[in-house]
């Protein structure tokens, strides 16, 4: 069955980034399709939240609020004022704020369905977006100079550009021949809830220990989001341990920053790889999110780097159109490659050398990154870019 108008971009993936795509290039009076493979959550219980969370920055709360998200989503997101750093393996501390900037907040913790349920009611209150779930993305061809997407269903999509918005296994770079390096960090993140003895004080804290980093993210009602990263085998004894042994285990490892540990949710396993497509556009194609670059999550940047993604392939497609170019044209897709390409690699490679850095037992390794932490908190214009980098303002 041959849906017979064609669209200008069919998106694959209905994740943070491919929403989002939808959203602003609906708003420009794109026609847009997504296709999504999994029905979205749009109820919970008021008091549940979800076990993917993630720190947002200024640049994605701005990307949000072009796409008119926002209010539905500030109810639920906690702004967070503060940051502290500090390494397990000596005494180095590093303390970001917020005020030091003359900002309110550095950015805001929020769950990933909030965001999904927020983008969704915007694309089903606007004209140009068609949206097909559950569908998958078979395959496509390229016949007459336009792509032809055909679904799991045996229904088949014409379109101008087809982006690949489906994540880190991304069946769309997977068949557009794009090699993707990859490589397995060896650890695990261990995500829960957690109730602490004491309030988050609106401070995302980190802690580098030996085995991983191991965050506190605050969360709209008190409680803590926790991103545990350790090796697989530490990762798995601590999702064998039962509630208690695991808040004390917990409560330790954060040297009981917030008191007590008194209370934790489900607890899930994410393995953790890095990975890197080696181009992100080809003909009539362009790859955004998780399907163009994975990161470690110790920065929470990953979803900040695919709405980075999103806005500039956006702004190149609708200066395209204005010029009356081709949206499919590789001349034009190389704009969005060359804007991006420099950012999302040295965001990897970021993520790579604190990994590596912070792992390192060897004494001057140690001596080196606590003196390097305090030598940073010491020198407030070097804190601020850094503040105003990690803001991705
Ligand atoms: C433990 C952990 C903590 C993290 N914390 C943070 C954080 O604090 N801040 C942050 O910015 N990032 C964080 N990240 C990274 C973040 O989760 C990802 O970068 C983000 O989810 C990627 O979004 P995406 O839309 O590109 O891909 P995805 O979220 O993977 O979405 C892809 C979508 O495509 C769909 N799909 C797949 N194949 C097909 C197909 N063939 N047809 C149709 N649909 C398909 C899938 O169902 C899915 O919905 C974290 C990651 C981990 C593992």
């Amino acid at each position: 069955m041959h849906d017979d108008s064609p669209y200008d971009v069919v998106i694959a993936g209905g994740g943070l980034a491919g929403l989002s795509l939808a959203a602003l290039l609906g708003q420009a009076d794109f026609t847009v399709a997504l296709i999504e493979a999994r029905e979205p959550q749009l109820s919970w219980p008021e008091d549940s939240i979800d076990l993917r969370v993630y720190a947002i920055s200024r640049a994605s709360e701005t990307l949000l609020r072009t796409c008119g998200a926002w209010p539905a989503i500030e109810a639920r997101a906690c702004a967070y004022r503060e940051m502290r750093v500090w390494d397990a393996q000596g005494a180095g501390d590093i303390h970001f704020d917020s005020a030091e900037l003359g900002e309110p907040a550095l950015g805001h913790i929020i769950e990933s369905r909030v965001i999904a349920k927020a983008l969704l009611e915007i694309l089903d209150d606007s004209g140009g977006v068609t949206r097909f779930c559950p569908a998958s993305i078979q395959s496509f061809s390229e016949p007459n100079g336009a792509r032809t997407v055909e679904l799991d269903d045996a229904r088949t999509l014409g379109a101008t550009l087809l982006v690949g918005a489906d994540g880190k296994q991304s069946r769309v770079r997977e068949q557009a021949g794009i090699h993707a390096q990859m490589s397995h960090y060896g650890q695990q993140g261990l995500v829960a809830v957690v109730e602490c003895e004491r309030d988050h004080e609106q401070t995302a804290w980190q802690r580098f220990l030996p085995t991983g980093p191991l965050a506190f993210l605050p969360l709209h009602d008190g409680r803590c989001s926790i991103v545990w990263s350790a090796t697989t085998a530490r990762a798995r004894q601590l999702l064998a341990l039962d509630d208690a042994a695991f808040c004390a285990a917990l409560g330790e490892a954060f040297e009981y920053r917030l008191g007590e540990i008194i209370g934790v949710g489900e607890r899930v396993l994410f393995p953790l790889s890095r990975q890197h497509a080696e181009r992100t556009v080809a003909p009539r194609l362009a790859l955004v999110g998780d399907a163009s670059h994975v990161i470690h999550p110790l920065a929470g940047q990953g979803v900040n780097l695919g709405f980075k993604d999103v806005r500039a392939l956006a702004e190149v497609l609708i200066s395209a159109r204005q010029q009356r170019r081709d949206i499919g044209a590789l001349s034009v897709l190389r704009r969005y490659e060359r804007a991006r390409k420099g950012d999302n690699l040295a965001t990897m490679l970021a993520m790579d050398g604190f990994k590596h850095l912070f792992a390192s037992p060897v004494p001057p390794v140690r001596w080196l990154r606590n003196a390097g932490l305090d030598l940073v908190d010491a020198a407030a214009p070097v804190k601020r870019l850094i503040m105003r980098a990690a803001m991705g303002l």
